[in-house]
């Protein structure tokens, strides 16, 4: 069993190259990803009008965007698969850090792998903006943040509106998958927190909205709100 799994619960049936590709919606310009470290963690570099922004740093990405012009780094949770590479990126490419206060505090925990069984040390970095849930603006772009804990303390998923008809867009993190949800049985984790965040705060968005996950396909909450398994309880 890969370790990618290890990450995600996903349903039997649900694989890889099953999916329509949804990255596809967006041309290379605006969306460019990287998979990489031992859990095959997603990172999305996302074009907005005034910059890119990138959304997690799985070991790997700095080098894989070298080329790029990375104007904001944002971090949806302190578990290291998804913040391995983030002080690196900062320091190369001076740009601002924006997290959760307990993404930090994860980060700075010099125990908290050990906890996950691994002997090793993620470089901790201070956040430039520490973020919750709201509205807010950057790099010419609104963003709507919603803080969905249960997988990870302090999860966030970063949802943008779609323009001229455009589908919507979410960075989801490990909170939902294509045919998954985030693990809960992981240190501070809550079954019933996670799925109550998904049907409160990610189901509500646009049947059409493209959600790129943290591992794994892209998938749509359209998709998700029919087929995910683990759902299908809560949906009347
Ligand atoms: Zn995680
Ligand atoms: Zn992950």
């Amino acid at each position: 069993m890969r370790l990618t799994m290890g990450f995600v619960k996903v349903a039997e049936g649900e694989e890889k190259g099953k999916l329509p590709d949804m990255r596809m919606n967006e041309t290379p310009d605006t969306l460019k990803t990287f998979t990489g470290g031992i859990a095959d963690t997603n990172a999305y570099l996302y074009g907005c009008p005034e910059g890119n922004i990138l959304i997690d740093a799985p070991e790997g990405t700095a080098e894989a965007f070298q080329g790029e012009k990375i104007s904001l780094l944002f971090l949806t949770h302190g578990h290291f698969d998804h913040v391995w590479d983030a002080a690196k990126i900062a320091r190369q490419h001076g740009c601002p850090v924006f997290m959760h206060t307990i993404t930090e505090t994860m980060m700075a925990d010099k125990n908290l792998l050990r906890r996950f069984g691994m002997d090793l040390e993620v470089e901790p970095l201070a956040a430039d903006r520490r973020i919750g849930e709201g509205s807010c603006s950057f790099l010419g772009r609104d963003f709507e943040i919603f803080e969905v804990p249960g997988h990870c303390p302090g999860s966030l998923c970063l949802y943008t509106a779609g323009e001229e008809g455009k589908p919507g867009t979410l960075f989801g993190g490990d909170v939902l998958f294509a045919g998954g949800v985030g693990r809960w049985d992981l240190p501070g984790g809550d079954r019933d927190l996670l799925i109550s965040g998904i049907q409160n705060k990610l189901l509500p968005l646009p049947s059409e909205t493209i959600v790129h996950a943290g591992h794994g396909p892209s998938t749509t909450i359209g998709r998700e709100k029919t087929g995910n398994p683990y759902l299908q309880q809560i949906i009347p």
